[in-house]
Parts: C-alpha cells; structure tokens; sequence
C-alpha cells in the first residue's frame, strides 16, 4: 500500500528527541541571544556549538544535503517532518545546520561551485564557521529580474561588479556574498547574466543601510541596501557558467521556497496552540471564550487549514524526493508558495484577536508572525507571480472545445449517455 501517513518509528524516535531539545534547549536562546547569523557574538556561539554537536552525533546535521556534502541524504519528505519542529524558533535551523538563507546558498555552491570554491565558501559554510548572503533583488525591481542592471564587466582576469542591490538579507555577518550581475546585455537576461561570489572583505562593497521589517527599530535590520562600487574578484570568482544565472537562481528558489513552508507549519501551529490557550483560559460573563461559536470557529478553520497546507507540503516534498528535478514540481511548489503566507496570516490574526490588547502588544509574537507572513509572500517571489506559475502550468492540461456548448453540458451528455446504452436498456421512457 503506497499511501501512508505514519512516520517511520525510528525516525519518529529521533523527531522527538528534536522535539525534546527545541523546546528545552534551543527555544530559551531565542529570549536571550542576538541573531544567529552573526558568528562573531562569541557568548552565542559557545552556547550553541555544544548542541550543534549533540545534533551531529544524532546524525540529523545539514539534513537537508547528501551524504556527499556531510548531509545525511534523508530528503525533502524527512526534512519536512524535522522542519516543522525547527520552524518553531529562531535558533534551530542553526543548531541544526539548515538555516536560509545558508542552505540554499550551499546548494547552489554545491551543483555548482569548482572544486577549489566548494572548499574555501561551501566547506566553512556546512560547518556552521560562517554566514552568507544571497544578493538578487535591486532597488527598482525585484519580482521581475529581467530588469535588472547590475553590471558584471570583464576586465583581464578580473570582473568588475557595480551597481545597487535590495534586502540581501544577512549582508551584516555574511562572510561572501553571491551576487547576480548582467554580464552580456546584448542577449535576453536568461542568457545574459551571471552569479558571483563575491568575498565580504572586498573593496567596494558599501552596505548603505540594514533595512528592517514591521517595527524593527531602524539600524536593527537584517536586510542589506548594498551598493557594489567597482568591486573586483578574480576571473574564477564566477559561479557556474558566464550566462547561468537564471538557472542557478531557480536551483536555489525551488528548495527555498518549500523549506519555508516546512518551518511555517511550525509557526502556524504555535499560534493555533497560543489560540487554543487564550480561547479555553479567558474568561466572560458566560463562561471561557471557549464556549463561543465564533471563537470555536477559528480554532475550527485554523485546525483545517493548518493541516490542509501541512498535507500539500508533505506531499510536495514527496514530489521532489521522487522526480530529483524541481523543475518537475514546479506547480507544486507555487501552489505551496501561495498557500503559505494566507494560512500563517490567516491564524496567526486569529491568534492575535482573541488575545485581545495583548495579541497587538509587543508582549506577544503575533504582530511578528502576521509581519512574517507579508514577508513570505513576497521574499522568494509574490503571491501573484506564483498564482501565475501555478494556473498556466494547470491550463496547459487542457484543451478548447469546438462545440457550442461545453463538455459538461448536461443535455449533451445525456444524450451521448442514452446513444451509448441503447443497446442495453430501454431509456425511451425514462427521462433522468
Ligand atoms: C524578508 C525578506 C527577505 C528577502 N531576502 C532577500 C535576499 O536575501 N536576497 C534578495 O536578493 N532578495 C531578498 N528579498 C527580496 C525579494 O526577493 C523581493 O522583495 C521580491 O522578489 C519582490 O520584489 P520587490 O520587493 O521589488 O517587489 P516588486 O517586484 O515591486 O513587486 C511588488 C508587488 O507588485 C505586484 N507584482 C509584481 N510583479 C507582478 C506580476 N508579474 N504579476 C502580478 N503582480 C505583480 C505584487 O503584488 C508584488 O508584491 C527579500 C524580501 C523579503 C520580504
């Protein structure tokens, strides 16, 4: 029998023992530390160094990477169960080893990176020795990266990089940066552009400001308004092919993209959990708000839409275990992308709501969850490009029809229906 929604027991065994650590370990962290991707916050990291070693001696290090590249090869599927644990804090994916935007920049490294820059940027990266950034959006245009003008121009054996870039997120403590560049803009962008890895200490790189969200205080931000002022790297600086870009940046996306949706199960559920909470603590004059139809009806549209997105991301994650080719799973995945940030939006307001002036204040995670959730409609590509994607992919399976009236209609049908059993029955006088 093919269908099966039980987990292995054995790895059920170790989901939860990551249980067990996140909630005990790993979660008290998100109170008192800074941000995981600064590996320079010397007081952090001695703090975590000791769980991302219990982590590795229970084999569920990188889980997301083949055993070639130090991953244990579990796939998609197994990384989403270990995901929508570690979705839960803002710690685990980096005692874990699978942190974004680090996990996808390792996996563009990885098909694509020369022996000698797998082993001085991916290397050190797996290790958990250092951050990255992935540096695609530009100021003027994101969701359409045909319109992009940073330019990468050959000069010797070196490439000159210049122009603007928008939300690179963890610009501030990334150790390089992967930077796409118009490299020919006599051809289309697909064939025009090109990746970079562009080393943080190089001259040039000018992080005019860390951009924030929602109520970050200014300066606090995480994401990078960086401007490339004639930055140099050497010729073999260049990732993949002169001319890759597009391709690489839709490797790196498709797992992207899915491995967000993994980690905001997680966050979808501890809002439902905070709801259940609220709803069965607080009381009104007629008892817990519990009691109420329009508060069971949030607990009741939040259950079903949590686990309606849970069953479409699990089995997209089946998906790509089978095909091996994000390609494949192309509708797939926007479907996941666009279901996302409605279900995390849509139960983390009803969290906030029935938690009254509390749910808005910034004693409670609300307001950062629903931010969260705007923000993952649009990083990775908006809503509407995934709708897109998604539609024509389902319309491709469909033909017009020439007849006056459509295939489903009942006359028509009917009478196709009586021709093809007349053999059989006597439909004269019956008249269904
Ligand atoms: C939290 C966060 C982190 C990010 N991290 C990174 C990062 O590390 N590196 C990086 O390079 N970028 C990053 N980004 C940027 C992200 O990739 C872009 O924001 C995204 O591609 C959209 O581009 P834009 O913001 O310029 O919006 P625009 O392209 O201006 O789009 C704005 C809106 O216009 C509409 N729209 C645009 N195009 C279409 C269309 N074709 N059809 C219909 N409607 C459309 C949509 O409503 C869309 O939301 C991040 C963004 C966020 C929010």
């Amino acid at each position: 029998m093919a269908w099966d929604f039980a987990t292995d027991p054995d790895y059920q065994a170790q989901l939860d023992w990551v249980d067990e650590l996140v909630r005990e370990e790993v979660e008290p962290l998100d109170l008192v530390l800074g941000n995981p991707y600064d590996k320079s916050d010397m007081q952090a990291m001695a703090m975590i160094r000791p769980l991302q070693d219990q982590v590795k001696a229970q084999g569920l290090w990188a889980a997301h990477l083949g055993p070639e590249l130090g991953g244990q090869g579990y796939g998609q599927l197994k990384l989403a169960l270990l995901n929508e644990i570690l979705g839960r804090s803002r710690f685990a994916p980096s005692v874990f080893g699978c942190q974004a935007p680090d996990s996808g920049n390792a996996e563009i490294l990885a098909h694509y990176g020369t022996e000698e820059q797998k082993a001085k940027y991916l290397q050190p990266l797996l290790d958990g020795a250092i951050s990255s950034c992935y540096s695609m959006t530009e100021p003027h245009a994101g969701a359409d990266p045909t319109l992009f003008r940073v330019r990468g121009t050959l000069d010797g054996d070196e490439w000159v990089i210049n122009g603007e870039k928008w939300f690179s997120s963890n610009a501030r403590y990334a150790s390089f940066f992967i930077v796409m560049a118009v490299t020919n803009p006599e051809v289309s962008a697909y064939q025009g552009m090109s990746m970079f890895i562009v080393p943080a200490e190089t001259p040039g790189i000018e992080i005019i400001r860390n951009v924030g969200t929602g109520n970050e205080p200014s300066g606090h931000g995480t994401h990078g308004y960086i401007r490339y002022n004639d930055v140099r790297v050497p010729a073999d600086h260049l990732l993949g092919g002169e001319g890759q870009a597009f391709v690489i940046a839709q490797t790196r996306l498709g797992g992207g993209r899915i491995h967000h949706a993994m980690r905001t199960i997680a966050m979808a559920r501890r809002a439902f959990d905070m709801m259940c909470e609220r709803a069965v603590s607080r009381q009104t004059r007629t008892g817990p708000l519990a009691s109420l139809q329009m508060t069971q009806e949030k607990v009741a549209d939040s259950w079903i839409e949590i686990e309606m997105f849970r069953l479409l991301v699990l089995r997209t994650a089946w998906l790509i275990d089978q095909h091996n080719d994000y390609k494949r799973v192309r509708k797939d995945i926007a479907a996941v992308k666009v279901a996302l940030p409605k279900v995390l939006h849509d139960v983390a307001q009803r969290a906030l709501h029935l938690h009254g002036a509390l749910g808005v204040s910034n004693e409670m995670p609300f307001v950062g969850m629903m931010v969260a959730a705007e923000a993952l409609g649009i990083a990775d590509g908006p809503t509407e490009v995934h709708k897109i994607t998604l539609a024509r992919q389902l319309l491709k399976q469909y033909q017009p029809v020439d007849t006056l009236f459509p295939s489903g209609h009942i006359p028509t049908r009917k009478a196709e229906a009586r021709e093809k059993l007349s053999h059989l029955i006597d439909l004269a006088a019956a008249d269904y």
